[in-house]
């Protein structure tokens, strides 16, 4: 199925509205033949030791608040040692002539290590352990969300020291607060006027038009699908979403995680054997707030934002007119899905 008038837009530029956030983005695909001179980054060594006695995640070692890690085996919890977020104190508001507002927010902030081992990461994870990956952020979800005064529990992994990722070690963090932080807010109310004006759940009629039109898909089972956004803004872009309308991971079925798993795999995968190297992202899952209310707008996704544009060591920075004005794109969004869908699932350093 194609969309009327996007052909003609495929190489002129254009803009186009991301429905979550009430967001445009420009592209300019006729300038993906213009040359780079911008920054080269040293490419990360590659030679990752399967366990490093100065690393604070690894299994046995000390952290810096004087803890030791347990000698686990799977995956590993523990509240962050320097929290950004702390879950005791009174509750304060400052209100000075409408123009000085500021609130004291509490929450909890932990960190999950997905694996004993510190040089894989989810690709090269076997898909058993990170199944128990997936039900650890189910668990968090339920765990944390069911404290009273958590509103909003956010999953989600920084990757790479491209992406200011401290240390190597595959683990990523949950935060969770008392109210729903701005992203998910502003999805939230898309969402829910979506539901209000035509009944139905926003990303279920986005889904439903992404499998009629093929072109920005990149890998799908029989729960989750992997796409590249019509209205993504980094280069390499990709949501995940669930076929079934879900609000939150403690939702999902025994199957379900399973198949989470494995899209998760195959997208990393591709991601990782894209430009032959350990990709950088930052991802994480949207879903409904735990504040107690009925919340039948939201539909549980993941969100993966990669910095790298054409190689291991080019990224693309949002500066400049981005951070003054618009975010832009060059390469569109079917470019991207048409690049990652060719990639193999087999991961290119386990020499396939
Ligand atoms: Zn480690
Ligand atoms: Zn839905
Ligand atoms: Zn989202």
């Amino acid at each position: 199925m194609d969309v009327p008038g996007l052909a003609d837009l495929a190489r002129r530029p254009h803009r186009r509205c991301n429905p979550l956030k009430g967001e445009w983005i420009l592209v300019s695909p006729q300038r993906t033949a213009r040359p780079w001179q911008g920054q080269v980054e040293d490419r990360p060594p590659d030679d990752r030791l399967s366990y490093d006695p100065g690393c604070y995640l690894c299994p046995g070692n000390l952290r810096a608040s004087g803890a030791r890690n347990p000698h686990y085996d799977g995956t590993f919890v523990y509240d962050n040692d320097f929290p950004a977020l702390l879950p005791e104190g009174p509750s304060v508001a400052v209100e000075e002539a409408g123009l000085l507002l500021a609130r004291s927010e509490r929450g909890i902030c932990r960190v999950v290590c997905f694996s004993p081992r510190h040089d894989l990461t989810l690709a090269e994870m076997a898909l058993a352990d990170l199944r128990r990956v997936v039900d650890a952020w189910v668990e968090q979800t339920r765990d944390l969300g069911g404290r009273p005064y958590v509103g909003y529990v956010q999953v989600f992994e920084n990757r790479g020291a491209m992406m200011g990722a401290s240390n190597p070690h595959p683990h990523g963090q949950v935060w969770a607060n008392e109210t729903i932080p701005e992203e998910p807010a502003r999805e939230q109310a898309a969402q829910r006027r979506y539901l209000e004006a035509r009944g139905s759940c926003l990303l279920c009629d986005y889904l439903a038009l992404e499998l009629a039109a093929g072109d920005r898909l990149v890998c799908e089972n029989e729960h989750f699908v992997a796409l590249v956004p019509f209205w993504a803004t980094w280069p390499f872009e990709a949501m995940v979403l669930s076929r079934r309308h879900t609000p939150s991971l403690p939702g999902l079925g025994g199957a379900e995680r399973d198949a989470l798993a494995s899209l998760l795999k195959r997208l990393t995968t591709r991601y990782d054997n894209l430009f032959r190297t350990s990709f950088p992202y930052t991802m994480g899952f949207h879903q409904a707030p735990t504040d107690g209310g009925s919340h039948p707008e939201w539909h549980l996704h993941a969100h993966f934002y990669p910095p790298l544009l054409r190689s291991a060591t080019v990224r693309k920075f949002m500066v400049g007119y981005e951070m003054l004005a618009n975010a832009q794109r060059d390469l569109t969004a079917e470019q991207a899905a048409d690049r990652l869908r060719g990639l193999s699932e087999v991961h290119y350093r386990s020499g396939g």
